[in-house]
């Protein structure tokens, strides 16, 4: 049963700012509550105070430009980037992510910012936006921060947010030319939590088709979402061969620290990051090619 809680619904940044400020640690943000609300509901977070961030409306877009990149606001909806035709037609990849992120119901009203905050490791967006070298603004009375989502999510649901900080918004920078990002994830349950997420963006030099750079990032594989970076190092510099990603899909399934729960034994995560570094690192080299 959900415990008695005084309710702010704020409509602008500023509102929010100062009323986080002062009820902090007694209160808690809601965006869609489609995180939240489970952990209320199981009376394992019962604040004092809900302050509801849904209405303010100025963080949520989607902006884009062919210089700077992609900007989202942490209250943009997993349905709204689904649908947006700007990321389906520069930034395909977080289409086909949010498609297979829960149902459309929790779709509609869940926000990119509160899943980014609910820092499950086994989230979907966070390996894709670190593929795609995302950093993320946060807000607070003191001003604005801006770090990698890399850096964003510490232990297992646990941010860098401090006291009286939102979450404001998400950038995404303009691609370098021949640069493409793929993602997949194995589930048990249709459009559930990944077992193992995969998202791999690759880099290759214009006329020699060597690989200028690449970033593989992996959920569910540790208490954060993370970087293989000696998989990585096995193929920059070099032209991609299916042999190189059997070999980088082998040495990122030995950088991860996977646990062994319901879903899957650790064993099998390790499995399953050996063959998807591979197939999604495969996915991403054909479409750089065409970029
Ligand atoms: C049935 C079901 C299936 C799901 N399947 C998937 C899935 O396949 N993949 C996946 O990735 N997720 C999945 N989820 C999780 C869910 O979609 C996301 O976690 C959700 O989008 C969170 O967004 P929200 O706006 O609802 O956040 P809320 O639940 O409102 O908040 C989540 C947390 O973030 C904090 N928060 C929210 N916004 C901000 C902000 N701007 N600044 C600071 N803190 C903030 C809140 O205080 C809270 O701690 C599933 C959820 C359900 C219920």
């Amino acid at each position: 049963m959900i415990r008695d809680f005084e309710y702010f619904a704020p409509k602008t940044l500023k509102e929010a700012l100062t009323l986080w400020d002062k009820y902090g640690d007694e209160s808690k943000i809601i965006a869609g509550g489609q995180s939240l609300l489970i952990l209320m509901r199981q009376g394992l977070v019962a604040p004092e105070y809900l302050i509801d961030i849904k209405g303010v409306s100025e963080l949520n877009y989607i902006e884009s430009d062919s210089k700077k990149g992609l900007r989202i606001g942490a209250l943009t909806t997993h349905r709204t980037i689904e649908k947006s035709p700007v990321i389906q037609d520069g930034f395909i990849v977080l289409a086909e992510m949010e498609r297979r992120l829960a149902s459309i119901q929790t779709r509609n009203w869940g926000t990119i910012g509160g899943n980014i905050c609910h820092a499950d490791p086994a989230g979907d967006p966070a390996p894709v936006l670190i593929a795609l070298n995302a950093t993320l603004t946060t807000a607070s009375l003191k001003g604005e921060r801006n770090m990698a989502v890399e850096d964003f999510c510490l232990d297992y649901f646990e941010t860098a947010l401090e006291h009286g900080e939102l979450l404001t918004e998400i950038q995404i920078p303009a691609a370098p030319p021949h640069t493409s990002t793929a993602y997949t994830k194995f589930n048990v349950i249709e459009s559930d939590m990944a077992t193992v997420g995969v998202a791999v963006s690759i880099t290759l030099g214009s006329s020699d088709g060597i690989c200028q750079d690449i970033r593989i990032a992996l959920g569910a594989v540790a208490p954060t979402p993370m970087r293989a970076k000696q998989a990585e190092a096995a193929l920059r510099g070099k032209k991609i061969t299916d042999n190189l990603l059997k070999e980088a899909g082998e040495i990122a399934s030995t950088e991860v620290e996977p646990i062994s729960d319901m879903l899957a034994s650790e064993e099998y995560r390790r499995e399953l990051v050996r063959v998807l570094v591979r197939r999604v690192g495969k996915e991403a080299l054909a479409r750089a090619k065409q970029a």
